[in-house]
């Protein structure tokens, strides 16, 4: 399944997307441990699967609170991103 954690307005769409089959199966689950924000975290989903999620104070103002990771020029690679080996979690933005 694919959770999206954001919301979409005048300016554009802003989620992250986590693919929690990938998640299911993650050994080190490192997104939460290198989102400098603190916007993730490990939940336990409907199927007793530990997986991403963002949280709860973050999915209202997900662009302000990734702002820092992204300049609008030389981004380097997300830490969220570059932490998930799987490739389970993106954005949309
Ligand atoms: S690192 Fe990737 S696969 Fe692992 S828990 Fe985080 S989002 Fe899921
Ligand atoms: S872009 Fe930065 S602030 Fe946003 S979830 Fe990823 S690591 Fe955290």
């Amino acid at each position: 399944m694919k959770a999206h954690y954001g919301y979409k307005d005048g300016a554009g769409d802003f989620f992250i997307i986590i693919d929690t089959d990938k998640c299911a199966g993650c050994e080190d689950r490192g997104c939460a441990s290198a989102c400098p924000e603190g916007v993730l975290e490990i939940i336990t989903d409907d199927y007793d699967d530990l997986v991403a999620a963002v949280v709860e104070d973050h999915r209202k103002k997900i662009k302000y609170s990734c702002a820092p990771c992204k300049p609008d020029r030389d981004r380097a690679p997300l830490p969220c991103v570059a932490a998930c080996a799987p490739g389970a979690l993106t954005h949309s933005w």
